[in-house]
């Protein structure tokens, strides 16, 4: 394929990548989004392929075809409760891919650069694999800690902010030597030495931050994964991979500074690890009786209700309840019921992980709204129905200053009438903390799986 033809293809995938991303950001738009995104990745592999810089096919089909079928098997295996794991170990990857790229280009000595030129190739060598290496390190450990494999409470080493102005100072430094020893062919120790270091920070810091926190990281970490494929798009001289990391790596942070603004969190707080979460005592005991009600009573206070909100959380994604949830919607509208849904900005495990739950199960998108639409609403509201959230309803957060979740605006469901509160057990959500909505007056608890209850709860309307 000539150079033109390639670079033609490249700026219709860069476009089909924007049209992508502008397609994402509406729940309407989003499949058509998708397919954008699909279709510019097929051109740019593709182009990719058909150039010039490719020679060795073989390696590329065996590559393709290793890639190709374990990406295909981990996402007809993964189960939706497990998107968020996926999408951390998907970054890890990028991160190494960068990480791989740096020292490949480090030892390949067909380069013939020279002078300034050579010095520019040397230091996105360095900053390609130190990004690629915090993003592989952060990420595995994302990874563990949204799988529950690493406990999800924050590691606050003594002194964890100088070692990482440490850490930071240590790697300018080694970056000089590195620049030094390479002028001569040499520079092999220093950048092992960063490598290892880039992997210790990037496990330091995401181990430093706390349960409720995660969102954030998720988010920065796919930011991190974007500028680790723009580094590799400029050891590669590849304008497709710059353009697109920048793409990611830009909607990533703001995606970062959307939810540290919907979490009532410092950008800079979050970053640095555990700032604010040492705070000086533990956080409130929660004391009282729980008031359990049965499936069908739930029902004769759904029949008696005029508005009803539906706060739906992780133990809905974990339950797979959005069908059922769909189904009752649907018969208490057709009794001319008002039906919303009010969807906190970090509930369950992704950034609109509830938004795709109910997509997929066809609820209407008119009915669905943000939690700063109808967080006033709830004095008017006569029954919500909690189903399987916790930290996203927790009246701690308001009123316990030492909570780990203290600051963040939750669903005040507790301001409405009555509260149907679901979930299996009095067992905390992932942040780890005692909830008062479950013992309040005017609280009840569904006790049981989500998906089991509403069934039965719909049986009931429908006698
Ligand atoms: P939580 O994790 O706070 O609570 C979920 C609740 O669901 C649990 O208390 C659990 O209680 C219940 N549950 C689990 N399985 C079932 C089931 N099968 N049936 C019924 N209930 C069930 O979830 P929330 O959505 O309220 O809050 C999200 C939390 O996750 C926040 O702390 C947020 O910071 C964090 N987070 C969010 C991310 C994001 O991007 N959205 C990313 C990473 C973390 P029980 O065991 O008793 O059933």
């Amino acid at each position: 394929m000539s150079n033109s033809l390639v670079t033609m293809s490249y700026i219709a995938a860069t476009i089909l990548f924007i049209l992508s991303l502008s397609g994402l950001s509406h729940q309407e738009t989003s499949r058509r989004g998708n397919y954008y995104g699909m279709l510019g990745m097929a051109i740019a592999i593709i182009a990719t392929a058909m150039s010039s810089s490719v020679t060795a096919y073989g390696v590329l089909v065996v590559a393709l075809l290793i890639g190709g079928s374990v990406g295909a098997k981990a996402a007809a295996k993964v189960e939706m409760t497990q998107m968020p794991e996926l999408v951390a170990i998907m970054h890890s990857l990028v991160g190494m891919a960068a990480v791989l790229v740096g020292y490949a280009n480090f030892i390949d000595d067909s380069q013939t650069l020279t002078g300034v030129e050579k010095t520019i190739h040397e230091v996105e060598i360095y900053i390609g694999v130190l990004i690629g290496a915090v993003t592989f390190s952060g990420s595995v450990i994302a990874f563990g800690k949204l799988s529950g494999k690493i406990d999800g409470k924050p590691l606050l080493l003594p002194a964890r902010h100088w070692l990482n102005l440490a850490l930071l100072v240590v790697t300018v430094l080694l970056g000089k030597w590195f620049l030094a020893q390479a002028e001569d062919g040499g520079g092999t120790f220093p950048l092992l030495l960063m490598t290892l270091l880039a992997f210790a920070f990037g496990v330091h810091m995401v181990m430093a931050i706390g349960g409720a926190d995660m969102p954030v990281v998720v988010s920065m970490l796919n930011s991190y994964s974007g500028w680790a494929a723009a580094a590799t798009g400029f050891m590669l001289s590849n304008d497709l991979l710059i353009v697109t990391g920048a793409l990611v790596g830009s909607s990533g942070a703001i995606l970062s500074y959307i939810m540290c603004r919907a979490m009532n969190r410092n950008f800079i707080s979050v970053i640095a690890g555990g700032f604010g979460t040492g705070s000086a005592g533990a956080a409130a005991v929660v004391e009282g009786e729980v008031t359990p009600v049965s499936a069908e009573e739930t029902a004769q206070i759904l029949l008696a209700a005029k508005s009803i909100m539906i706060i739906p959380g992780y133990g809905m994604a974990v339950a797979q309840a959005q069908h059922t949830v769909y189904e009752i919607t649907k018969l208490l509208r057709e009794k001319g019921k008002t039906v919303r849904f009010g969807i906190h900005p970090v509930a369950g495990r992704m950034p609109g992980h509830m938004n795709v739950l109910l997509a997929e199960a066809k609820v209407p998108y008119d009915i669905v709204f943000e939690m700063e639409e109808i967080n006033e609403d709830f004095p008017h509201v006569d029954v919500s129905m909690v189903i399987g959230a916790n930290d996203i309803v927790n009246p701690s957060a308001l009123t316990d200053p030492n909570s780990p979740i203290a600051g963040m605006p939750v669903l005040e469901c507790w301001k409405g009438e009555t509260t149907i509160a679901m979930k299996r057990s009095m067992a905390s959500g992932y942040a780890g903390v005692g909830n008062p909505l479950f013992v309040m007056e005017n609280t009840r608890m569904l006790f049981g799986d989500a998906n089991e209850t509403l069934q039965a709860v719909l049986g009931a309307l429908r006698s």
